[in-house]
């Protein structure tokens, strides 16, 4: 199931995935593609994959403390 709105504050885009138990659009889950192929590589996607949607969160939450970083 997926909510038809992006979780990010401020972010008025379209759900396109689901990132733990929130949805994202499709632009912030390339962010988070990006983010987490620079952070582990092919690890953190096989851990990723293997982790339950609430396990995710905690690497959502990692990426989402990087998206308030100015850059
Ligand atoms: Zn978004």
């Amino acid at each position: 199931m997926i909510d038809p709105h992006c979780m990010i504050e401020g972010c008025a885009n379209q759900g396109y995935a689901p990132a733990g138990t929130g949805t994202v659009c499709k632009d912030h889950f390339t962010d988070f593609v990006k983010w987490r192929r620079k952070k582990g590589g092919k690890n953190m996607f096989r851990q990723y994959s293997g982790m339950t949607m609430p396990e995710r969160d905690s690497i959502v939450e990692a990426w989402y403390k990087t998206l308030a970083l100015p850059h």
